[in-house]
């Protein structure tokens, strides 16, 4: 069943690549695998894929942990992170997608082992203004960017987001081109010391949405492991 929704949700974004004029390898499939167990991940390796997706940092790592002997696989934390809990995050994961301040970045870079390479981030931003939301508001970005260029163990790779849900097409599109002009605008600025080159929009009900806007990486959890 995994393998079979994993062959539909790479058409699906084949298909999104073909409709934008997009390669369909400039869009990476994250697989968020939360709640479901490590036999899931088992079977979504079977067929080549690599990079997963979790938003609970303890049952995360503990499939890290069950995993370990598969080095090629590549976890990214995608979910809210409290201080507490980076020392795990730093440990365990090669990605955390849901930076949102600096306190968070500081401690992360600090307690990043020094035998892994530095941990890929993305910078999560709330770009509706949800209020009960995480994300950093765009009109702090730049600043908060800017700090955590400074931190040794973290490398900067983009910005990550989750919109509200969308009433159809266009307007999911419209939330995600905000996004991408966001995006475009920081790279632009030149800034950074190296452009960044990821832009981790779109999920199950809105990846195509996500694609045709400009995302890079699409986190797609039930479609492929089934509902929660
Ligand atoms: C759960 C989750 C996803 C996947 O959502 P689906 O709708 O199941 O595809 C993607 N991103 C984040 C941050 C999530 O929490």
């Amino acid at each position: 069943m995994i393998v079979r929704n994993l062959k539909s949700v790479r058409d699906r974004i084949a298909t999104a690549c073909l409709a934008a004029g997009r390669e369909p390898s400039s869009v990476q499939l994250l697989a968020v695998s939360k709640t479901f167990d490590s036999d899931a991940i088992r079977d979504a390796m079977s067929d080549g894929q690599r990079c997963f997706g979790e938003n609970y940092i303890a049952e995360g790592v503990e499939k890290i942990m069950t995993l370990k002997a598969h080095t090629e696989l590549q976890w990214h934390c995608i979910g809210p992170v409290q201080s507490n809990k980076t020392r795990l995050v730093a440990e365990h994961f090669d990605w955390i997608q849901s930076v949102d301040r600096l306190k968070i970045a500081q401690r992360l870079s600090e307690q990043r082992p020094a035998h892994l390479p530095p941990l890929q981030m993305c910078i999560q931003v709330n770009m509706d203004g949800g209020a009960n939301k995480s994300g950093v508001a765009p009109d702090a970005l730049m600043a908060l960017i800017k700090d955590v260029a400074q931190l040794p163990r973290l490398k900067l790779r983009g910005l990550m987001t989750i919109p509200e849900p969308a009433i159809d097409f266009e307007a999911a599109c419209a939330q995600h081109r905000r996004a991408r002009a966001l995006f475009d605008q920081i790279n632009n600025a030149n800034t950074l010391l190296q452009p960044m080159d990821t832009l981790s929009m779109g999920m199950t009900a809105d990846l195509e949405a996500a694609i045709a806007s400009g995302s890079t990486m699409v986190r797609v959890g039930s479609a492929i492991f089934g509902q929660r």
